[in-house]
């Protein structure tokens, strides 16, 4: 049988890795939806190329555009966030949730809520709705997957246990592109250099959050939700060679650990396919090759996101959603040359400091809030800029 898929975000890297095993494996799965922010062409195409019964722009200005790009097909074109949701909520059995950032929540939520499989890349949907989105997946029979790599390596090496058993997670970070740079150096990087991964090749946001390693900070809150294990007992390791995808260390001592090539469609493969196994054509990982695997404290003085990301998961409530926003906005507002490589941090915890809200107790409080603390962070990088 077929699996019907519904990508969010299939232009981006995820989607189309994603696309890349789905079109390679005909006969295992069938496209029904795909969505995109505005690359309108690249979306046609795909559309059309999977034979998509539905293609939605979230950028309805564009709608005429998308229109245009699939006449002659019966491929149904739609724009907004009401259409995003639909496609999300529509004949799919798996939904891959790959859209950036909190804008990927409400098609997430609409997934969950329509008892979806959903495979889970977009980390900041949990970031900011943890509680909220595991609730109602316990409601509607939803099954949460998770596509990054560290929390699907967890995945499998849980394997289903969970409780006393475990005794702590291990997740690995590379230390991104600037490891070895001294904060003097740090302070001087271009968006250029921040963007170029040493290991992986990734949307230019994340690239980002791994540079600043906000990305293993969004990913110990993004454990604690998914395997519910409270953060004391999740710790953070750099691994360069990015070979361990992460460990889960046992009661009794035993350790297991998941290692692959450095390449997303391995975990991508194995939630696409869960619980059995596909195929892929996949570089293999070479471990004589490879020859060795270092491990290091991580450095929260030069990369203090991580520590941010500690105490916003500690404090709960409105924490985790202010982190990410202002995060958001000042990755966005680095990438555009506006502030300099430290300040996100320096911004991110400008923002935990200023905002004092209550913790969100719906879908639309996160979204309220996630819309004030970008106020919040914005008015920084003015001030910052001026
Ligand atoms: P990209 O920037 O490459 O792609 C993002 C996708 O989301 C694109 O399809 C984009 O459309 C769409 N999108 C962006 N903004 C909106 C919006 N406001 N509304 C609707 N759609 C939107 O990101 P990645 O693929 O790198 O990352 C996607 C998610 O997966 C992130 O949450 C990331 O943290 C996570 N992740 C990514 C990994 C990776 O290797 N890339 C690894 C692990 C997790 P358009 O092309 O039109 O702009």
């Amino acid at each position: 049988m077929t699996r019907k898929i519904a990508i969010l975000g299939a232009t981006g890297s995820i989607g189309r890795s994603t696309l890349d095993l789905i079109e390679a494996a005909p006969d295992r799965f069938e496209v029904v939806a795909l969505t995109a922010a505005s690359n309108v062409d690249q979306l046609a195409e795909d559309a059309k190329r999977t034979g998509a019964k539905l293609a939605v722009i979230a950028d309805e200005a564009l709608l005429p555009q998308l229109r245009q790009g699939l006449t002659g097909t019966n491929i149904h074109a739609a724009a907004g966030s009401v259409a995003l949701a639909e496609a999300a909520a529509g004949e799919a059995d798996l939904v891959m949730a790959a859209i950036v950032g909190c804008a990927g929540l409400e098609p997430v939520m609409a997934a969950v809520h329509a008892g979806k499989t959903v495979a889970l890349a977009n980390k900041e949907a949990l970031v900011t709705a943890g509680a909220l989105m595991l609730d109602a997946a316990a409601r509607s029979g939803a099954t949460l997957l998770p596509v990054d790599s560290e929390h699907n390596a967890i995945f499998q090496c849980l394997a289903g246990q969970s409780g006393d058993g475990v005794a702590r997670l291990i997740l690995t970070a590379s230390g991104g592109p600037f490891r070895s740079s001294t904060a003097e150096e740090m302070a001087r990087v271009t968006p250029a250099q921040a963007v170029a991964h040493p290991n992986w090749a990734m949307g230019a946001k994340i690239s980002v959050d791994s540079a600043t390693m906000m990305n293993k900070g969004l990913e110990l809150i993004e454990a604690h939700y998914l395997f519910g294990v409270p953060a004391e007992r999740i710790d953070i390791v750099v691994h360069p060679q990015s070979i361990v995808h992460s460990l889960v260390e046992f009661a009794d001592g035993s350790m297991l650990a998941q290692l692959g090539p450095s390449d997303m469609r391995v975990p991508i493969a194995h939630v696409l396919t869960w619980p059995e196994r596909m195929a892929t054509q996949v570089d293999r990982l070479d471990l004589l090759a490879a020859g060795r695997l270092d491990f290091e404290a991580p450095d929260e003085v030069r990369f203090p996101a991580m520590r941010l990301a500690r105490e916003a998961l500690g404090a709960g409530g409105a924490a985790p959603v202010v982190l990410n926003a202002a995060n958001e906005v000042a990755v966005a507002a680095f990438l555009d040359g506006a502030i300099h490589f430290p300040d996100i941090a320096a911004l991110v915890e400008r923002a935990l400091r200023a905002m004092h809200e209550p913790a969100p107790r719906s879908i639309d409080e996160v979204i309220v809030l996630d819309a004030k603390a970008r106020a919040v962070a914005a008015r920084m990088v003015a001030e910052q800029g001026a």
